[in-house]
């Protein structure tokens, strides 16, 4: 299911997977409550915020045109916009930090925080630091020689040497920093004025089109007597870690997951509505093998008992105790092959729910062989479930 903020979210679903920001919120208190709806079960789930420098201008140019209140004095109004672009910043700022993000929210919020929580798009970057000292005072001298008048983008093409009627028509071209930065592309200018920015050295001014201005710290690197760093990312490591599974879990953690899937697929439903992964995890963390001990499992109850229990108990027996495992199963092949010879297999309640899942496997055009391996049941007691149906006329 996907569905946008505007649709429904004020439901408290707590298997939310992914929240994703198309474009940057006003602040860090709207972007925290609302990447808060993902994961509330306690899983892990992803929040991926994507931004440009149009969400900038547009967060500025809503602050610059928001009608005062007329409740408040001028002077308050006056604050109350103060505040709103310090909030705007911080949120910039998050966007374009290289440090850990969570890091920088729970500090945000006035938390203590570990330096790296090793799970943010920023941890898991292999960064190495540069020093971008004089390439930063390019840009900072292309700024004040064209009188602290011009946005990012007039910036990067005089300094790209863009002979453009915009940069033309301000005489830009006859600049000394015109073409200083010749052959480096827009996107790496535009990055490191964002790194400028995120540092200090620069700040932006205005709404709709601001323009850049150098603050004292950027004088300081103008006139040599400060250096300029920033990280660059290297690779991005592609394994997340998840499951907070111990090491020796792992291995029944995968086998439970396999089993998790085949059943899935048999009974073509996604795998957490057979068991979520907390589920799994904390079968890993009972090793039920009875069907007591399955039924202290978080998210199991009857139903899911009388469905799963055998063949999750079963794979669990045979991981903790292989040996144990096979002796069962050979007193149980020799109980079936005799009870089978007397249709003496007693059949289990249905309950509503395994009923609805049934009607709705058949009506899905399921096999009655794939509907009993997933009910693990006989396909005798499948049959005869489902003419049961007939005669109430809920299948046809
Ligand atoms: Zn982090």
């Amino acid at each position: 299911m996907v569905a946008t903020n505007a649709f429904g979210m004020g439901i408290d679903k707590s298997d939310v997977r992914y929240v994703i920001h198309y474009n940057m919120p006003k602040n860090l208190e709207s972007y925290y409550q609302e990447a808060g709806r993902a994961g509330r079960d306690g899983e892990d789930s992803d929040c991926i915020l994507m931004f440009g420098q149009q969400d900038i201008e547009t967060a500025r140019f809503f602050i610059e045109n928001t009608e005062p209140n007329p409740e408040l004095s001028d002077e308050q109004n006056d604050t109350f916009k103060k505040k709103e672009e310090e909030r705007l910043s911080f949120m910039i700022a998050y966007c374009k930090t290289k440090g850990c993000l969570r890091a920088y929210m729970l500090r945000y919020f006035g938390d203590a925080a570990d330096d790296r929580c090793e799970k943010c798009s920023n941890c898991l970057t292999n960064f190495k630091t540069v020093d971008v000292t004089v390439d930063a005072q390019k840009i900072l001298s292309c700024i004040v020689r064209t009188r602290q008048r011009f946005g990012a983008q007039t910036i990067c093409d005089v300094l790209r040497g863009k002979e453009s009627q915009w940069v033309k028509s301000f005489h830009l071209t006859e600049q000394s920093t015109f073409a200083l930065l010749k052959g480096m592309r827009q996107k790496k200018i535009k990055s490191l004025i964002d790194e400028l920015e995120a540092q200090g050295y620069i700040v932006y001014v205005g709404a709709g089109k601001p323009i850049l201005k150098v603050t004292d710290a950027g004088w300081l690197v103008l006139k040599g007597k400060a250096q300029v760093q920033t990280r660059e990312a290297l690779t991005i490591q592609t394994t997340v870690k998840t499951a907070p599974v111990s090491e020796n879990d792992t291995e029944l953690f995968e086998a439970l997951r396999e089993l998790r899937a085949k059943i899935a697929q048999k009974r073509g439903v996604p795998a957490f509505v057979i068991f979520s992964d907390s589920a799994l995890r904390d079968m890993c963390l009972k090793t039920p093998t009875t069907d007591e001990e399955f039924l202290t499992v978080n998210g199991v109850g009857e139903t899911k008992l009388k469905l799963y229990g055998k063949l999750f108990t079963d794979r669990i027996l045979a991981y903790k105790n292989p040996a144990l495992y096979a002796e069962k199963n050979k007193q149980s092949e020799q109980r079936k092959s005799k009870t089978v010879s007397h249709y003496t297999i007693p059949f289990d309640r249905w309950t509503a729910e395994e009923t609805a899942d049934l009607i709705a496997e058949y009506n899905g055009g399921r096999s009655i062989k794939e509907i009993a391996w997933g009910h693990n049941r006989t396909q005798r007691a499948i049959r005869f479930a489902l003419d049961k149906l007939r005669d109430k006329g809920l299948i046809y």
